[in-house]
């Protein structure tokens, strides 16, 4: 039997699993990553970076449109080749890949393109029966899309599908009020589908404050989205060339081309040998780890998606590279801190938040304040748009401590990461208030909001 001896095996070569490997290697240990797919994940080949370049191509078309009314020669509905999109694409993915396999090879990452479970704590087998023994095991193997089990479900797709789509499909039904589901409609919406958006909640993005995401099914509608609350799906069945969905709440039934479910994504653990080497799961079926990624094993750990931590790029890389410095770096006190971790939801235009919506500070604290700022930004009153700004502060106590800042509208993904800082560091109102604003801009209102 082929056995091979390494520091530390990882599972998974996506966000958590490279910078798991490259952080242990920085330190000296040999280090092992399984993956069998193209390398980065979720992230880099069906998540942030193929739909930030599709959210990227949808905003362009937006601001081509008001280009014009400002009275630039070009057109007022532009159009996108969709071929030449993806291949751009794909190639930027495929230069990710290029610099990831040359810092493996720089760093010497041994990279196995194979799959592995564990046989014991201390015990890796890949498929092709090559044993792996090392003193830490670091299980990052992601998490998958969920569809719900109703009739017909076959015939809908998930975000991954969103992603093998070769052109717009005229009609697009997307079922769920998440992030992949806001992010889908809009994107669909910008590159030329007629999008319905199918949630069965009365709200989207459940969590966030509701006073943010009210704008935000207001903006969906007025960019032409048909937003439908409390509408569950009952069954998809076929119709014609298209796909019939049988509806509860709303039109008994609607056709369209293609049906996306984006209700949400489940860890990745099975196969994993997670029974035979006593790794305990949560109720919710991720893999259960204490505040510094320890499962119930000794030795094995878990980070990113696989725990259900916060499903974000950035926490399953912090959280990765705290483990090794805390195994590998002598930092024995290093955990990532899972509080105020900043998100953005790319729709059109971006939702940052970061902190507590109004909703959760005030079942925290007896002493809550908000403030406001309400504006249509420069560009979109200069080429008549109508998509307005919704800045949100949430504080509390009489020290008015920020908690929570929310920020609906053009440049909050860019604006908020500097203000999570902030937050993070413990700013209040009152400092806030004293920072002098930079003018004319969007991101000035985030200290002078009443
Ligand atoms: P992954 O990146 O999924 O990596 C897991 C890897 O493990 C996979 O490559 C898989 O092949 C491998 N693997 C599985 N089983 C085994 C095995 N047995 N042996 C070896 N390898 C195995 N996050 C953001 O922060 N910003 C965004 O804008 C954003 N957009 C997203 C958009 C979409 C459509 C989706 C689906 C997700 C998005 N996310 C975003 C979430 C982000 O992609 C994930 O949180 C992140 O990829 C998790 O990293 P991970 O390392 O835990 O898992
Ligand atoms: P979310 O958990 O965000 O949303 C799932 C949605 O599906 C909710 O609206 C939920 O409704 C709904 N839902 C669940 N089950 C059903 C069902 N059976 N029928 C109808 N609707 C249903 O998951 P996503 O899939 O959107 O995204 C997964 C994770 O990936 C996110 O939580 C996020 O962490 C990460 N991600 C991050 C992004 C970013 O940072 N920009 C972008 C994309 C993904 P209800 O609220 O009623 O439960």
């Amino acid at each position: 039997m082929n056995t091979r001896s390494f520091d530390v095996v990882v599972l998974g070569g996506g966000s958590g699993g490279l910078a798991a490997s490259f952080r242990a290697a920085s330190h000296g240990a040999k280090v092992a990553m399984l993956e069998p797919a193209p390398l980065g994940g979720t992230c880099v080949n069906v998540g942030c970076v193929p739909k930030k370049a599709m959210w990227l191509a949808a905003d362009l078309a937006e601001r081509i449109a008001l280009a014009s009314q400002l009275g630039f020669d070009v057109p007022a509905a532009p159009q996108v080749a969709w071929p030449r999109l993806l291949q751009r694409r794909q190639r930027y993915i495929d230069g990710i890949h290029a610099s990831y396999r040359q810092r493996l090879q720089d760093t010497g990452v041994a990279h196995i393109a194979q799959r592995g479970r564990l046989l014991d704590a201390r015990t890796v087998e890949c498929d092709d029966g090559t044993r792996l023994h090392a003193w830490h095991i670091v299980i990052a193997t992601g998490s998958h899309a969920l569809k719900p089990d109703l009739p017909g479900a076959a015939l809908g797709g998930v975000s991954d599908d969103f992603f093998a789509l070769q052109a717009a499909p005229a009609r697009v039904a997307i079922v769920g009020g998440g992030y992949i589901a806001v992010e889908l409609a809009g994107v669909l919406h910008g590159l030329g589908s007629e999008v319905t958006l199918l949630v069965r909640g009365q709200q989207l993005l459940s969590g966030f404050d509701s006073e943010m995401t009210a704008q935000m099914a207001e903006n969906l509608r007025q960019q032409g989205i048909d937003v439908r609350f409390g509408c569950r799906v009952q069954a998809l069945e076929r119709h014609g060339g298209g796909i019939r969905a049988l509806l509860q709440g709303g039109p008994a039934d609607a056709v369209f081309d293609t049906v996306l479910f984006a209700t949400g994504r489940a860890p990745s653990t099975h196969g994993l040998g997670l029974e035979t080497a006593g790794v305990a799961l949560d109720g919710q079926g991720a893999i259960a780890v204490d505040a510094f990624q320890n499962t119930s094993v000794p030795g094995v750990f878990a980070v990113g998606d696989v725990t259900a931590q916060a499903m974000l790029t950035p926490v399953a890389i912090a959280a990765a590279r705290r483990l090794m410095d805390r195994l590998y770096g002598g930092q024995p006190d290093a955990r990532l801190d899972y509080d105020n971790v900043p998100s953005v939801v790319f729709s059109h235009p971006p939702l940052g938040s970061v902190g507590l919506s109004e909703e959760q500070a005030r079942a925290r604290f007896d002493t809550v304040n908000t403030y406001h700022s309400r504006f249509r930004p420069m560009l979109q009153a200069l080429g008549d748009g109508q998509v307005r700004t919704l800045f949100k502060m949430v504080c509390a106590g009489v020290d008015e401590k920020v908690v929570g800042i929310h920020l609906l509208g053009e440049g909050a993904d860019e604006i908020l990461q500097g203000f999570a800082v902030a937050l993070k560091a413990g700013v209040t109102r009152r400092q806030m208030e004293d920072t002098v604003a930079i003018h004319p801009t969007s991101a000035e209102e985030v200290v002078l909001m009443r």
